[in-house]
């Protein structure tokens, strides 16, 4: 769709396609890739081999980065824009999108590195350099301002809060013993009862929250034997900003950044409709469903918004949409082993487009 005309209707999404580098294991088994990437023109092109001929399928996106593309890359071209938007006052949410493996938590947290003096490692992903954005142009604008995250995860449509105490119970409230739950809050936002909210004032702060609530996903999936494939989950930082207009009037401009890991992708293709098993798809992972089509909706300015069909769309209800920026990270291998559930990842992430 014509993005002038996306604007003009206050819905701005925009899709980034990251294609992984093979695996060490990959290359020594001489993996064949079958994705290439040409990021001067924005597209990516997936050879598939049928009955001996070689068929291109080539897909545009807003902006592309190939296997030798660094984190600091995809962030200063992508996602410094958007977090100036939400020091604006916007609501803004980004979402990595893709098959499990293909570097959905890589792009979002990091690869893990250490570093000896404390320095920020250069595969520190979006969610750390975000932060370290958001105090740096706070602190230089010398503005007074609050802060507070919220950590939660979504596994079959049941929220689980990472920030919760430790002798919380999971899933419960600790004060009324019921599940958490979600509520409208009558301003077009959800509230979500019993959820942890952390004020922070540091970044340092804020590294050590998503330290503590990641290591508690990780605790969490041993204990239920899940697989962290199926969970969504989103970290969120809310910031009002006191200003003061030239008049001397005091103002509080208030935006919010949504940070979202979301189930692997295989789980809405492969039990999905292709085996005639949509149904069961959508309680595997009817968030993942809802949110193709809200953003199908909202690209498309179709008149109903299917909000209400899913909790993950419930709660970003009021950053998607309306005066709010998105932008969808759609992840893929290169491998040959991967290219069916690519070509679905290339195709879901166009049509947002
Ligand atoms: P997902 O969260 O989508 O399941 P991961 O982020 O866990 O995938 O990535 C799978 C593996 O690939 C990890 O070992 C990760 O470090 C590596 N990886 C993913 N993307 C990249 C990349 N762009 N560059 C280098 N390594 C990557
Ligand atoms: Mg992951």
């Amino acid at each position: 769709s014509n993005g002038r005309h996306d604007k003009d209707k206050g819905v701005n999404v925009q899709v980034l396609l990251r294609c992984r580098p093979l695996s060490e294991e990959e290359r020594r088994l001489h993996t064949p890739v079958v994705i290439s990437c040409n990021e001067n023109r924005r597209e990516v092109t997936a050879v598939q081999n049928i009955a001996n001929k070689q068929i291109d399928r080539t897909f545009a996106f807003d902006k592309v980065f190939g296997p030798t593309s660094q984190q600091k890359d995809l962030y200063d071209q992508s996602i410094i824009p958007i977090v100036n938007e939400v020091l604006e006052g916007y609501n803004c949410t980004i979402f990595a999108y893709g098959q499990t493996g293909t570097g959905k938590t890589y792009t979002m947290e990091g690869g893990g590195k250490k570093t000896k003096n404390g320095d920020f490692p250069s595969d520190a992903g979006v969610i750390p350099r975000a932060v370290r954005q958001i105090f740096e142009i706070l602190e230089a604008q010398l503005a007074e301002y609050s802060m507070k995250v919220t950590f939660l995860e979504l596994y079959n449509e049941e929220i689980t809060d990472l920030l919760a105490p430790e002798e919380c119970s999971k899933f419960v409230d600790d004060k009324a013993k019921k599940p958490i739950a979600l509520m409208e809050d009558g301003k077009g936002g959800v509230l979500v009862r019993g959820l942890e909210e952390e004020i922070v004032c540091s970044a340092s702060e804020i590294y050590k929250i998503l330290e503590k609530g990641s290591s508690k996903r990780r605790t969490a999936e041993t204990l239920l034997n899940k697989q962290s494939s199926r969970s969504h989950s989103i970290f969120s930082i809310t910031i009002h900003i006191k200003e003061c207009t030239p008049e001397g009037e005091e103002m509080i401009k208030c935006g919010k950044l949504n940070l979202v890991d979301l189930a692997g992708s295989e789980n809405i293709s492969r039990s999905g409709a292709r085996e005639g098993r949509a149904r069961e798809a959508g309680e595997i992972n009817k968030s993942l469903l809802t949110l193709g089509r809200v953003i199908n909706a909202l690209v498309e300015h179709s008149g109903h918004v299917p909000y209400r069909d899913s909790k993950l769309t419930r709660l970003l209800r009021d950053s998607l949409g309306g005066k709010t920026k998105t932008c969808i990270i759609a992840t893929v291998s290169p491998s040959i082993h991967c290219l069916e559930e690519t070509l679905s990842t290339l195709d879901y992430a166009h049509r947002a487009k």
